[in-house]
Order: C-alpha cells, then sequence, then structure tokens
C-alpha cells in the first residue's frame, strides 16, 4: 500500500514481561485487517496493509511501537516552544490518535492555552473506531485538567485545516487525491520528504527484563510538565477507573507470601522489592497501569486503589508490603511469617493433601 514507516521493539512489548499479558491494545486500535496481530505469544505487524497511522504508537503503553523519521516527543517539544495548539492530520500529524492522554495534558499545561484537535478530516477517512479513541484521549485528558483546577482544555473542532499551497509538489497533490480521503497516515506521509531507510531491522540481543526496565517518554514529558507548575497537588485526587496511565495499589499483606513474581515482571521498576526484599515497594510516577502485576500474583492479594491523591503520584514511594521471614520447621525454607503458623503454606499444602489421600484410603 504505501512506504511503511512502522516499527515494533518486540523487547519492549509486554508480552516480553508477561507472555499472558491481557495488552492487545495495538491490535484492538488498527484499523486495517490483518495489520497488528497476536500469534503465537507474540505481538507482529504485517508491513504489506500497514498505513502508518500511527494509532498503535499512541496506544502503546510501553511506547514498543514508533514511526520512522517522525517523532512525537519531538514534535511534542517543537509545538511547545512555538506555543502551536492545533493538532491536526493535515498538518503535523499522521493520525491525531499518535498524542496519547499523557501528551495532551502536557501540551495543555506547557503551552497555557486550549488545544485544539482537528476531527474535520475523520469522517472522509476509513479510521473506523480511532475517531472513538482519540475522542476518549480527549475526555480522559479534560477530566485530569479539571482535577487539577487548570484552566486550559483539549478541544475538538471540524477545521479541516488546509495545508499551505506552496509545500506541495503536483505528485503530492495526485497523492493526496488518491488517498488523502479516505485513509489517515498515507495522506500525511505524502506531504512529508521521501527519505530513504534500511529496511533491515538490526538484530536484537535478548532483554534481561529483571535488570532492564522501560520508562516511556511519555511519562517523563507528564512528570516535568506537571513538575514545572506552581499547584499545591495535596488536595488533588483522581479515580483510578478513570485513568488508563496510571494507578495506586494495595496489598493484602496477611495474604502475600513475597513470592517476588509481581515486582520482577512489571516493566518499569513501579513495583520493586526494598533493600532487604522484605518490604514491596510502589511508585505510581512510573506506573503505566499495565496490569501485569495484577494478573501474576498468585495469591490474588494485589489490588487496585479506588483513588490516587496526586501529590502521591508525584513524589512518594510507598510501602504496600512489609515481611517478616522465618525458616519452615518442616522445609526449613524460608517464608513470610503472619504471626501463627510457622509451617511455610507449601508443607500445609502437602499435609492436606497428604491427610485427603489418607482419608480416600479409609
Ligand atoms: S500495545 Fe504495546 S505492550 Fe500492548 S500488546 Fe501491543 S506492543 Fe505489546
Ligand atoms: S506496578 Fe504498574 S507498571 Fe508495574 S506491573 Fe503493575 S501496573 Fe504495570
Ligand atoms: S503481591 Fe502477589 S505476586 Fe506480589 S509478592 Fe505478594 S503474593 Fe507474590
Amino acid at each position: 500500500m504505501g512506504e511503511n514507516r512502522i516499527q515494533l521493539n518486540f523487547y519492549d512489548c509486554l508480552h516480553v514481561y508477561y507472555k499472558d499479558s491481557s495488552c492487545q491494545k495495538c491490535v484492538e486500535i488498527c484499523p486495517i485487517d490483518n495489520t497488528v496481530v497476536y500469534e503465537n505469544d507474540k505481538i507482529k505487524v504485517n508491513p504489506e496493509n500497514c498505513i502508518s497511522c500511527g494509532a498503535c504508537v499512541g496506544v502503546c503503553p510501553t511506547e514498543a511501537f514508533s514511526l520512522r523519521d517522525f517523532s512525537v516527543k519531538e514534535l511534542f517539544y517543537k509545538m511547545t516552544q512555538e506555543r502551536d495548539c492545533l493538532i491536526s492530520c493535515k498538518k503535523n500529524v499522521p493520525c491525531a490518535s499518535v498524542f496519547d492522554v499523557q501528551y495532551l495534558i502536557s501540551l495543555a499545561l506547557k503551552n497555557e492555552d486550549d488545544i485544539v484537535i482537528d476531527l474535520g478530516y475523520c469522517e472522509e477517512c476509513q479510521i473506523g473506531h480511532i475517531k472513538e479513541k482519540i475522542k476518549e484521549n480527549i475526555n480522559e485528558a479534560n477530566y485530569f485538567l479539571e482535577t487539577l483546577n487548570w484552566p486550559y482544555r483539549v478541544k475538538e473542532e471540524n477545521i479541516k485545516y488546509k495545508p499551505q499551497e506552496e509545500t506541495k509538489t503536483k505528485e503530492r497533490r495526485e497523492f493526496l487525491k488518491r488517498f488523502g480521503k479516505t485513509t489517515a497516515g498515507l495522506a500525511f506521509w505524502a506531504l512529508m520528504p521521501k527519505v530513504d531507510f534500511e529496511t533491515k531491522e538490526d538484530e536484537k540481543e535478548f532483554k534481561n527484563i529483571v535488570q532492564e526496565k522501560i520508562l516511556p517518554d511519555k511519562r517523563k514529558v507528564l512528570i516535568e510538565a506537571l513538575k514545572e507548575k506552581d499547584i499545591d497537588y495535596s488536595n488533588k485526587e483522581v479515580l483510578v477507573e478513570k485513568i488508563s496511565f496510571t494507578s495506586d495499589k494495595w496489598i493484602d499483606n496477611y495474604k502475600c507470601t513475597n513470592c517476588s513474581v509481581c515486582y520482577n515482571v512489571c516493566p518499569t521498576s513501579a513495583l520493586r522489592a526494598g533493600e532487604d526484599r522484605l518490604k514491596i515497594l510502589f511508585e505510581p510516577s512510573i506506573c503505566i497501569k499495565c496490569k501485569i502485576c495484577h494478573e501474576v500474583c498468585p495469591e490474588d492479594c494485589l489490588y487496585l486503589a479506588e483513588k490516587l491523591n496526586l501529590k502521591t503520584f508525584l513524589e512518594e514511594v510507598k510501602i504496600l508490603a512489609e515481611h517478616v521471614m522465618i525458616a519452615c520447621e518442616e522445609c526449613l525454607v524460608p517464608f513470610s511469617y503472619k504471626g501463627d503458623t510457622t509451617i511455610c503454606p507449601r508443607c500445609r499444602q502437602l499435609e492436606d493433601e497428604i491427610r485427603d489421600l489418607l482419608q480416600l484410603g479409609e
């Protein structure tokens, strides 16, 4: 179809951290069938079909997707330098969905003005449900900005921005005529200078997920934008269910066995062990709400909190669980002592199984 620009760094995908992660946001958002697919526990891209709209770039919590010759972060800083507040697929983005909620909030904070998203071309474009996602992003960004009592918002408008005539060559006009009214991405890329790039992907080393953690640019940008504002965050809180990009949590200390699975799979180290490995710590400012810590917990004792205080989000590292480890009386393997039995859960389970077997035999 078009010149494909999409790049997937497979080693940043959540499925590398936890094979059975429920995340399939890239698959769900892609407007073209059989283009981003989940097969054999892996996300795969079919470059033949891809229209380089960048919707997967915006939606991926770990920024595993990117576009060649287009950086959302660079565009963000250019827009803040120029106090540019208009996002349009005929001006500066392949599709407005490349800007996720965190970039939208940061732009409204940094530019100290309303941010306008031009949805004027969406009806003519084959982006399908992406428009709904853009609207969701707008609503979520505005919920967050309202919580801050920030006076500026993100707005959708049907502007139908027209690119400057002199920037278009005849060839590009022809291209737009063919694709501009039908497909996101292609129309934008037709306006960009043609760049040759290597098609062969670099060989990537296998990633040690316990040691190598990710912190997406969109989070760094948001933290920077929030910290440079003179806002008292201590009395501001958001409902965790209304926010897609971070969370607050708690652990039922009695049920938690300190098995370490949750923090070993955490892609950002938001969840981690304290120095003595007797505490489980949580830093909301780097949590991406991927939920894999909840999905892996064998005791089902890690929960999302109802609310997140924004001072906590920006500044705190919370202690979610504290353990006293003792050697099991039966097997001598250390386990988390809860002030009652001195036999570890594994030995207790074994004893239960043996008792059941004996009862069956009687
Ligand atoms: S959205 Fe990102 S993390 Fe989620 S499955 Fe796709 S590539 Fe992986
Ligand atoms: S703490 Fe946050 S980033 Fe880490 S695994 Fe849990 S939800 Fe994902
Ligand atoms: S919260 Fe769950 S996964 Fe994490 S250490 Fe406790 S029992 Fe293990």
